[in-house]
């Protein structure tokens, strides 16, 4: 009896070895992005970031998320309650913790971004919860600088 129908996904349009994924990121990038781990809370670089621009993916560049549907969750990760397009993530069922999650995967290159929660009231429009490592993210500022 084999469970894993809900977790192979297609083959990644960007698909590397681990070597060359540790030669493109840091071992902290590389620890988040390719081994599904987790900065701690309110340590990442863009858990209260208001900036306008655009999320992309930290491993291969692919627009994720917008500053938009970014929102003050006060969980300690940057939390958007949509990604930029419906096909820019991956959604896939997590029970490493014992817990039923689902995780975020980035579409284009299906490195971990973080997981999303669904339905704990927030004031949204989804009230959906993208729980997103900083880590994972880069930020592209919209129109560079505008001071
Ligand atoms: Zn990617």
């Amino acid at each position: 009896m084999s469970s894993d129908a809900d977790t192979s996904l297609p083959a990644p349009r960007i698909q590397l070895t681990p070597q060359q994924w540790r030669a493109k990121l840091s071992p902290e990038e590389y620890q988040v992005l390719r081994e599904a781990g987790t900065e701690r809370a309110f340590t990442g670089e863009y858990t209260d970031t208001e900036t306008e621009g655009v999320y992309a993916c930290r491993a291969c560049g692919a627009e994720l998320f917008r500053s938009g549907e970014k929102f003050h969750s006060h969980c300690g990760w940057p939390s958007f309650f949509d990604p930029a397009t419906s096909d820019a993530v991956i959604l896939r069922p997590d029970n490493s913790l014992g817990m039923p999650r689902v995780e975020v995967l980035c579409a284009t290159c299906h490195s971990h971004l973080g997981h999303v929660f669904e339905g704990e009231g927030y004031p949204t429009p989804t009230d959906k919860r993208y729980c997103i490592n900083s880590i994972s993210l880069r930020l592209e500022p919209a129109g560079g600088s505008t001071s």
